[in-house]
């Protein structure tokens, strides 16, 4: 592994090879450090020392017809998460400014389902102009599922600037994730949103049962998509889904390998480490950070993330700061459990106040 070679050309925008990105995974832990140093220069090149918070909100959770088998909000799931049909327009702003107000740039509006109507786009659509009014600077990530070019367009047209919708895993092994859509079905409305001026957040969920070529194959065909926001995912094993209890090889080492990897085949894109680092990466995030230039903010939207003030102490105590942020709250506090998949019961669909 030539990692002089592979930081001049990731400095210069150039992913890595295929068999690069795959000698990154299959690397041994006593070359990690070495690793998360090289894709860090990369990382501070494009980002210096700033990480963005995203916020996530569930509008609708649960009740999907879609059987995505790692999903807790699948068809026949039995887990036992919050299920509601679309929140009220007012919970959700102050869940929203709740999470700006945390230090989020950015807010996530997202359903489950296998797409949104027309009324439904509409009704996301009157959200994202109030966010847009009140917050101009925030930025607004969309993620409904399925879209056509009409409904991205009055999307884009209300003010949305991204649309998240994850490949999840390569097209070789979505067969064994999901049988009601493919894995071209989601490339397709990447194109989608990228022909409708909407920056294609698309990313994955490592830990699934794929090969390391498989992981790779993904990655690369992300780039080749022009997919400007990768969020990658570790499985989490909800109970009462297909994937129950399976969490594969994903030690802190391997997903710092895969953080690593992403970095290296997207130079110059936002890598975010989303749900499941908590359990899989642990104490080793501080490293993580070195990597990705972004994290989500508080909870995820069936499980519960660290305190959101636990995380922004995270990246002050790692010499990082929130990117656009002023005024953040940094008081300690302390992390969440980290037994099982937490489930959130807090937020949007409940009593109780939402975790930022
Ligand atoms: S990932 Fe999305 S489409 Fe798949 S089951 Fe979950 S909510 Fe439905």
């Amino acid at each position: 592994m030539n990692l002089s070679q592979m930081i001049q050309r990731g400095l210069e925008g150039q992913s890595a090879t295929r068999a690069e990105a795959l000698e990154i995974l299959r690397s041994h832990d006593d070359e990690l450090i070495s690793i998360v140093a090289a894709a860090g220069k990369i990382r501070r090149r494009f980002f210096a020392n700033r990480v963005r918070l995203n916020y996530l909100v569930n509008l609708k959770s649960g009740m999907c017809s879609e059987d995505c088998s790692y999903c807790s909000q699948r068809l026949g799931s039995r887990a036992e998460i919050m299920k509601y049909s679309w929140a009220d327009p007012r919970t959700v702003y102050q869940a929203v400014e709740a999470g700006i107000g945390g230090g989020a740039r950015r807010v996530c509006l997202v359903a489950s389902g296998h797409g949104p109507s027309t009324r439904e786009v509409n009704r996301v659509n009157r959200m994202v102009r109030d966010i847009k009014n009140d917050h101009p600077n925030v930025e607004v990530c969309v993620c409904l599922g399925f879209i056509d070019d009409q409904k991205a367009a009055s999307i884009k047209q209300a003010g949305a600037d991204a649309y998240n919708h994850n490949a999840n895993t390569a097209r070789s092994h979505y067969g064994e994730i999901c049988s009601t859509h493919s894995y071209d079905d989601r490339i397709d409305t990447v194109e989608i949103l990228k022909r409708n001026g909407l920056s294609p957040c698309s990313g994955v969920i490592a830990g699934m049962g794929e090969t390391d070529e498989e992981l790779v194959d993904v990655i690369y065909d992300l780039r080749e998509h022009g997919v400007e926001s990768v969020p990658v995912n570790f499985l989490l094993p909800f109970d009462g889904t297909p994937l129950e209890g399976t969490t594969d090889h994903l030690t802190p080492q391997h997903c710092l390998r895969i953080l690593a990897m992403v970095r290296f085949v997207h130079p110059d894109a936002e890598v975010r480490a989303a749900a499941g680092r908590e359990m899989h990466i642990r104490t080793m995030q501080p490293l993580m950070l070195e990597v990705v230039n972004s994290i989500f903010l508080g909870d995820y939207l069936t499980s519960e993330g660290a305190a959101g003030a636990a995380d922004l102490q995270l990246l002050a105590d790692a010499g990082f700061v929130p990117e656009g942020g002023d005024n953040i709250p940094t008081e300690i506090a302390g992390l969440a459990e980290s037994h099982g998949v937490p489930i959130r019961h807090r937020g949007i669909g409940s009593e109780l106040p939402a975790n930022v």
